[in-house]
């Protein structure tokens, strides 16, 4: 099964990626911006999300509604995933939420974990790993074995900018995964550069979102 990738085209988000992109927006402004095109493209990463028909009844009389079936899992990946976390649980408020702190080697860019607080068994269930920058890929791969290791069935990563580099090395990996696997993104830059950051990029997310430590 390989690997499914939308880029989502939305002016909303391509304006809060403008402001993203700026390096004189703050802090505080980046949060915001980062939540607005986090709703977005959450919407869209939750396009095919499973459903179950429920009758409702209006002031007026009784007709067919939905309700999202299952109660999804959310991964943000710290630091900067934390950014979109927020967007993602309003949109599904019954969601659960586990953790990876992961970080990687600005020498060799090779990811590692800090913290695993993922739960126990994942089996049946559709989780959505939210990580704003897709750039080597070393993160989502490591964060997606850990899942399908898990018994995850159904796994869709959630960015705000990809670099096709990041987006090839996935595809390479889980060519051909039982487990289908999504991205989607709210755009794909040009390319990545020797420090394996995107270009042109937002600079290091973690960083704009919360300062530098
Ligand atoms: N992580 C970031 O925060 N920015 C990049 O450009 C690449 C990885």
């Amino acid at each position: 099964m390989s690997v499914k990738v939308t880029v989502v085209n939305h002016p909303v988000a391509a304006e809060a990626l403008t402001h993203l992109r700026d390096q004189n927006s703050s802090n505080q402004f980046f949060r915001a911006e980062m939540r607005r095109l986090s709703l977005v493209v959450i919407a869209e990463a939750l396009r095919d999300v499973p459903t179950t028909k429920v009758r409702v009844t209006t002031p007026l009389a009784e007709t067919d509604g939905i309700k999202i079936a299952q109660r999804p899992v959310l991964v943000p990946i710290l630091r900067a995933g934390l950014g979109m976390l927020e967007g993602m649980s309003k949109l599904v408020p019954t969601a659960e939420v586990g953790f990876l702190g992961m970080v990687r080697d600005e020498k060799t860019l090779e990811a590692s974990t800090y913290a695993n607080r993922l739960p126990d068994d994942l089996s049946g269930r559709q989780v959505f790993v939210l990580d704003p920058m897709l750039a080597t890929g070393g993160t989502l791969i490591m964060a997606f074995h850990y899942l399908i290791d898990l018994g995850a069935t159904d796994i869709t990563a959630v960015c705000i900018l990809s670099a096709p580099e990041g987006i090839a090395a996935v595809e390479k990996e889980f060519a051909n995964s039982k487990v289908p696997i999504t991205i989607v993104t709210g755009a794909l830059d040009e390319k990545l550069n020797e420090h394996g950051y995107i270009v042109p990029g937002l600079g290091d997310a973690g960083d704009r979102l919360y300062g530098v430590v």
